[in-house]
């Protein structure tokens, strides 16, 4: 059998990124990162594949039929908030707003349940973990354990493996999990996001194949907005339309022709908790605790 392998889809429009919203100018388009989403409901499904979307319910509010058709493909759905804002600059009250409302939003549109969140940006909040625990999600996608990225993230996690969230932060309530995002052994610079765009498919294939060897199930993420030819906007960086459209779908349809048997991030995390209940770093939870814990939720 194949080696197990997570393609998250972060599904924001290119509006709600934030080196739109910082930007001078402005598009007319609208809706623009939605073909990239189809492209990977046909892709991933060409290939047997199926994944994790973690979903701004602000789209599914604006466009519905783009999630529920994600949803009817079988794809996971997930929180990416409601607005993409970044968690650690509102207040403890608008974090919780958007972590529980988006949640209601994407199980009203969906009617499938959500129990997944990843932060915009990868930016976390001192209440993330208390907001999710309390809005009833199972496990947080936000950590990547990446060196410091000046400007950027990284340099505060050292968690390769799905664990405890209580292993990022030992105030984090029982029975949430985080499952970090993987990054290059060695080089502990992200697989996917720019660092694909910027180093190649090759680059990311070969930190998955170095992951699995390791025991790691290799967890990927990629932006709908990446996939399609983005409107010149004034004031946008240039990394950020860096190896942007048809280029993107040809290194994401190489990376789903390999041997990695593509799943969601929720059986990943469930697998984990029930092969591995220790986690990476041998904290004690037993098996029957935790599933009792998520069993309440
Ligand atoms: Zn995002």
């Amino acid at each position: 059998m194949s080696d197990r392998a997570v393609l998250s889809i972060d599904f924001e429009l290119f509006s709600q990124t934030p080196a739109y919203r910082s930007a001078s100018g402005e598009m007319a388009e609208t809706g623009v990162g939605l073909a990239g989403g189809e492209f990977l409901r046909e892709t991933l499904r060409d290939h047997d594949a199926t994944a994790t979307c973690f979903v701004v319910s602000e789209v599914a509010e604006d466009y519905p039929d783009a999630v529920t058709a994600l949803a009817d493909a079988g794809f996971e759905i997930g929180s990416h908030t409601h607005s993409h804002r970044h968690l650690s600059e509102l207040s403890p009250a608008d974090c919780r707003e958007e972590i529980g409302r988006s949640k209601a939003i994407l199980e009203r549109v969906t009617g499938e349940s959500v129990t997944g969140f990843r932060a915009p940006s990868f930016d976390i909040a001192p209440t993330q973990f208390d907001a999710l625990s309390e809005a009833g999600y199972r496990y947080d996608s936000s950590v990547v354990p990446s060196r410091t990225i000046p400007g950027w993230y990284g340099g505060e996690f050292d968690l390769h493996r799905p664990a405890p969230a209580s292993e990022v932060d030992p105030d984090a309530p029982a029975g949430l999990a985080e499952l970090p995002v993987s990054v290059m052994p060695g080089l502990r610079l992200p697989l996917t996001g720019t660092w694909i765009r910027f180093f190649g498919p090759r680059y990311t294939i070969l930190g998955m194949r170095l992951l699995a060897r390791r025991g790691i199930t290799p967890v990927l993420y990629v932006h709908p907005w990446e996939l399609v030819d983005l409107p010149a906007v004034e004031g946008v960086p240039s990394r950020v339309y860096y190896h942007t459209g048809d280029w993107m779908r040809r290194a994401i349809a190489r990376i789903l022709e390999q041997d990695f048997t593509f799943t969601t991030a929720r059986s990943v995390v469930e697998h984990s908790i029930a092969t591995d209940p220790a986690g990476a770093t041998g904290t004690a939870v037993s098996v029957g605790e935790t599933e009792n814990r998520l069993e309440e939720r």
